[in-house]
This record gives structure tokens, C-alpha cells and sequence, in this order.
């Protein structure tokens, strides 16, 4: 996905940076190369990772809960944060990985149980091609796909993989706040993910929001609560919002852990927006890491960590007064078994 411009140089728009490439070098993701005029994925069919996952570690709560997915990912990402606990192999500026064809990916999935691929740990628009032949693979075999994504690509983007992307967890840190985004994420600016959204959604890709709360330099609740509206007013209320905790990692080891209590006004804020379905992540056992129908408050899907441990639906109704939840079943538990597979 990229245009020839005049001296051999390619513009890349796969995502917002839309770098102009001269040959012989790379995009700011590094996995880019502009060899003689022609624009080359440095990482097509070499995986970094490969896991089977229960799909709430995405995190996905609302969309086929319950099941197993076979994640991959190559090295390279488009943003720099200095605070990912990915950044071993989303900052890696080698090209290294296990060859592991589309073919070979969904076999594996195959193999062992998966009920879908999720493309994740670093950020699935840099490594496109082979994201989308996995997935073209991946559909003719029964499996469905999914995107972890900073939400940064662009509409072409969205609308190639459309077709055969079927939810995707959007991730905002510092609750998209532009400042934030520029002094620690090295992006201008967050407004292209809400276009991602709108985008999305028109396609008919299922969404669910994560919003990374940074102790000291994000965790401003008006930020929050400004956040919380817009997806409220793009995605609906009923569109999943999980707030997770901070660890310190990589370059922002001095930033203490998110307190609790932050994460608990922060998901006041997020309800106080408007939004229903608002869940608290990294703190197994907290009670908003359950799902409650938003019409009586009833408990409909209890969980542990990011295990299901107990389920009262009727299909995806509520049984105590039949209202229907925004999620896509089955609700199960997988037989497949997590497990590391490189
Ligand atoms: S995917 Fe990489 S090369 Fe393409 S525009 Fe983004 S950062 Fe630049």
C-alpha cells in the first residue's frame, strides 16, 4: 500500500506518519525498506511470537468470550512509547523471527484448538501484508481475526483488511490526551485514531477501547471523561472501556504503579460519560473485571484474571429481564490450551 514518487522514492500509506521513503532506507517502523523504487516488508512471515491466548487477554471481554486465539507478531512498531512492556521486540531494530508463513500460521491454529488469530503484542499495521494473508487464510479455514492496534492506520488501511477483520481492541494510552502522545508516544497527535474508529465502524469491525492510565503523567480524570464521551458519541455506549493499570517498564521506571483508586474514579468518570459496559484491567479480581447488564445490574459474566469462571446468559440476553447485551456470542470456554508455541 504505497505510491511511487518521482527519484525512486515511495510513500507509504499503511499509517498516519505516510513516510516518504527514499531507496535504500526504511519508514519510521524500520520494517519498511524502498529497495529500487519498490516498497518491501522486512517482516513478511517472520513471527516474533506465537501463542495460543484466551482472547480476554486482548483484551476482548464482549466479542466471542470464552475462546482461544492463536496470537502472532513481528518485531517494529510506528510509535515509541517509553513506557511499553512490549518494547523488547516492538523497539527490536534487527530483523529476526521464525520463519512462519500465513499457511503455517493458520495451520498451527488449526492444530491447536483456536477458535480465531489475533494480531498483537506490537502493532499489526506495520507487518500488514502478512497480517492480511493470514488472514484471507484464516477466514477459508472457519477462524475469525482480530487487531490489537494503536489505531493509527489509515483508511485504506481499514478498508483492505476490513473484509476480513472481525473485532479489534483499540488501544489509547494517557486517555488521548495530545501532549501526552507527543512527549512520550513520539506521535503528533491522537485525532487520527478517532477517524480509525469512525472507520470501523462503518465497516462493521466489533470494537472495544483500552485506555492505558499512566500514573503521574496520564492519569488526568478530565481526560478521561473527555474520552469516555467520544467514544460514547462514535462507537455507543454500550461499546466496551477498559481502563488499565500502569506497571513501570522501559524508560518510565519512576512512575509508580496506577493506584486502585485512580482506576476506580477513572471508570466513575467513564460512566458519568455515558459509557456501560467500563471494566478495570491488571487488577485480577476486581469487581469491574466482570460484565453486569447495564439495564438491572444483574452479573452475567464473572472472571478471573483473563479466565472465565462463571456465565448466566441467555444466548447474549440478560436472564433477569431479558435486555440484550452488545456482545458477540458464543459465550464459551475453550478447550484449547494456552500455551508458547516458538
Ligand atoms: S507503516 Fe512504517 S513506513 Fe509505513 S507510514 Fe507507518 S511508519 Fe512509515
Amino acid at each position: 500500500m504505497y505510491e511511487q514518487l518521482s527519484g525512486d522514492r515511495v510513500k507509504c500509506n499503511l499509517c498516519h506518519r505516510r513516510c516518504t521513503i527514499p531507496p535504500g532506507s526504511t519508514g519510521f517502523c524500520k520494517v519498511r525498506r524502498n529497495v529500487d523504487g519498490r516498497l518491501y516488508s522486512l517482516v513478511y512471515g517472520k513471527a516474533i511470537a506465537v501463542n495460543v491466548d484466551p482472547i480476554e487477554k486482548k483484551p476482548l471481554y464482549h466479542y466471542r468470550p470464552g475462546s482461544a486465539v492463536l496470537s502472532i507478531a513481528t518485531i517494529g512498531c510506528n510509535f515509541r512509547c517509553r513506557f511499553c512492556d512490549n518494547w523488547v521486540i516492538s523497539q527490536e531494530e534487527e530483523i529476526i523471527g521464525k520463519n512462519l508463513p500465513p499457511e503455517r500460521v493458520v495451520e498451527l491454529a488449526v492444530k491447536h484448538g483456536s477458535d480465531g488469530i489475533s494480531y498483537t503484542y506490537t502493532e499489526p499495521t506495520i507487518f500488514f501484508e502478512y497480517a492480511y494473508d493470514t488472514a484471507v487464510l484464516a477466514r477459508q479455514r472457519g477462524l475469525f481475526n482480530t487487531f490489537v492496534t494503536n489505531g493509527y492506520m489509515t483508511p485504506e488501511a481499514v478498508k483492505t483488511i476490513a473484509p476480513y477483520l472481525d473485532a479489534a481492541t483499540v488501544d489509547f494510552k494517557g486517555s488521548a490526551n495530545p501532549d501526552f502522545y507527543r512527549e512520550f508516544m513520539s506521535v503528533p497527535s491522537p485525532e487520527p485514531i478517532f477517524e480509525t474508529l469512525r472507520e470501523m465502524k462503518a465497516s462493521g469491525i466489533f470494537v472495544e477501547i483500552t485506555n492505558l492510565i499512566v500514573t503521574k503523567y496520564g492519569d488526568n480524570l478530565d481526560d478521561v471523561y473527555s474520552l469516555a464521551s467520544r467514544i460514547k458519541e462514535i462507537l455507543g455506549p454500550c461499546t466496551p472501556f477498559h481502563l488499565l493499570r500502569f506497571h513501570p517498564d522501559y524508560q518510565l521506571m519512576d512512575a509508580p504503579s496506577t493506584p486502585i483508586q485512580t482506576l476506580e474514579k477513572a471508570a466513575e468518570k467513564a460512566l458519568d460519560a455515558g459509557l456501560k459496559h467500563v471494566y478495570i484491567g491488571n487488577v485480577p479480581g476486581h469487581r469491574l473485571e466482570h460484565t453486569y447488564c447495564p439495564n438491572c445490574g444483574q452479573l452475567v459474566i464473572e472472571r478471573e484474571g483473563f479466565y472465565l469462571s462463571a456465565w448466566n446468559l441467555k444466548d447474549t440476553q440478560c436472564p433477569n429481564c431479558n435486555h440484550s447485551l452488545n456482545i458477540v456470542g458464543p459465550v464459551t470456554r475453550s478447550r484449547a490450551r494456552w500455551a508458547s508455541l516458538l
